[in-house]
């Protein structure tokens, strides 16, 4: 038989109504035997607070009462036997045990901070099995640490893709063929059974690599938005969804700056060539995006992105003028200070370059310590401009179709554009701007390259 998973996201599971619609979206598909889901909204941030150690008792008391809220608001609407109940109990009362530990403690620690974490989807999924269960399906929970072995590196677990398939066929598969099984996303646990997590937003992931355990036909990822858009709705109006997208083309957008499925997710799907489905649990009907590794259509312009406080630091030496190896020190440096660099653009005597902020919150600024400053001082002159917005137009063939210059240029003629960079991928051209033009830039070119029936998505 094939199967579909379906995994759910923090909103889609945030209250018992939401709870309901993708009970909905379950039941109306035969094939949607596997269900990831991840955490109700709010519990997993809160359980970082209490992993943290930095709050106090009675403030680790409030946050846990914060958690039980959001689960009685939901078990409010079920018919819990008292087991169940006192299932419930005692994984609440080993959040507080376990946050009032972690706080009186001198050292903050990893491992009780994933176990921490995995309550979450623990408690997600354990109602949502019995939301399934009271509308008449055969549902059953599935403790996903069985099968999803994964390393001892604590909230960020490397997971055994060899043991995660032959368990999956030896423990998961069986009950599949009887029930619709309802697991955990995000969560793992190491050889000697201590809980680890795959990192925040994981349950995509964890998701993806199920679904090519079990040999799926598709992945559906249930969000709170119907797919995935040709630029932010929240830019633009005029954006919509996608029909479709390739994966490279989604992993640009992810990288670039798109609050789209994170491009990690998708390495177990692009390997097995299995389409993911992103779509909205609340409109299940209004349709979403198909990711695959070959899309039907192949637009130039596929999709615009934007990523904000970007910082472009610009090094000039004369002793570049011919010189061999300068790059080469400038890189080193940053190397050393463990900086990823981004975008690069070279002349005679600069190079301007971005740095990959992926993971800092604050954009590059706090990225430049003064120790990398100074010892690229020693060798170049050192710019750095701040408060710019890297523009990505993603699509196809852009290295080799024409007029992608003429059009960028003329929908932009009066922006003052800080550095290009196009060629090293047929997906995307890359550009800086002022941040505070952004909004605009991205509704102008929108506007020319999606709203006048062009070569722009359908
Ligand atoms: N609950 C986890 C998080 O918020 C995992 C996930 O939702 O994907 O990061
Ligand atoms: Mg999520």
């Amino acid at each position: 038989m094939s199967y579909i998973v379906a995994k759910f996201g923090g909103t889609s599971l945030a209250n018992f109504e939401a709870m309901s619609r993708c009970a909905d979206v379950v039941l109306a598909s035969k094939e949607t035997r596997l269900v990831v889901v991840s955490a109700s909204s709010g519990v997993t941030n809160l359980l970082v607070s209490l992993g943290r150690g930095s709050l106090n008792e009675a403030q680790c008391h409030e946050a846990v009462s914060k958690i039980r809220d959001i689960q009685n608001a939901i078990i409010a609407h079920l018919t819990l036997s008292d087991e169940q109940q006192q299932h419930i109990e005692s994984l609440l009362s080993r959040i507080t045990d376990i946050s009032v530990a972690v706080s009186q403690s001198e050292s903050s620690s990893l491992e009780l901070a994933d176990e921490l974490l995995s309550f979450g989807e623990q408690l997600s999924s354990f109602l949502f099995t019995q939301v399934l269960v009271e509308r008449g399906e055969k549902a059953s929970w599935f403790d996903v640490r069985q099968v999803m072995r994964t390393s001892s590196d604590f909230s960020k677990a490397i997971v055994s893709l060899d043991d995660l398939k032959s368990s999956v066929v030896e423990k998961l598969l069986p009950i599949l063929e009887k029930n619709v099984v309802v697991t955990q996303g995000f969560i793992g646990a190491d050889e000697q059974n201590r809980t680890t997590t795959l990192g925040r937003g994981g349950s995509d992931y964890s998701a993806a690599l199920l679904g090519e355990a079990v040999g799926c036909s598709q992945i559906n990822i249930w969000t709170d938005v119907s797919g995935i858009f040709t630029t932010d709705p929240r830019i633009t109006s005029q954006a919509y969804a996608l029909e479709e997208i390739s994966f490279n083309e989604a992993a640009e957008m992810a990288i670039y700056g798109a609050k789209v499925l994170h491009p990690s997710t998708l390495i177990p799907a692009m390997r097995q060539n299995i389409p993911v489905f992103v779509g909205s649990s609340r409109e299940p009907d209004a349709g979403g995006t198909i990711v695959r590794n070959e899309t039907e259509s192949k637009p130039v312009y596929r999709a615009i992105a934007l990523r904000r406080a970007q910082t472009l630091v610009t090094v000039t030496s004369m002793a570049m003028l011919h010189a061999p190896g300068f790059l080469a020190r400038v890189f080193a440096i940053l190397a050393k200070h463990n900086l990823s660099i981004d975008l690069v653009t070279t002349s005679e005597v600069s190079v301007a370059l971005t740095l990959d902020d992926t993971g800092v919150n604050s954009g590059g600024k706090s990225q430049l310590s003064e120790a990398l400053l100074n010892e690229l001082k020693e060798i170049c002159q050192v710019k750095i401009e701040q408060d710019l917005a890297l523009v990505a137009i993603i699509g196809n063939a852009i290295d080799s179709s024409n007029g992608v210059g003429s059009r960028l240029f003329s929908a932009l003629d009066d922006v003052n554009i800080r550095m290009i960079c196009q060629g090293a991928s047929s997906h995307n051209l890359c550009f800086l701007i002022d941040e505070d033009q952004a909004t605009d830039v991205i509704s102008r070119l929108h506007h020319s390259m999606f709203e006048q029936n062009t070569q722009g998505a359908a």
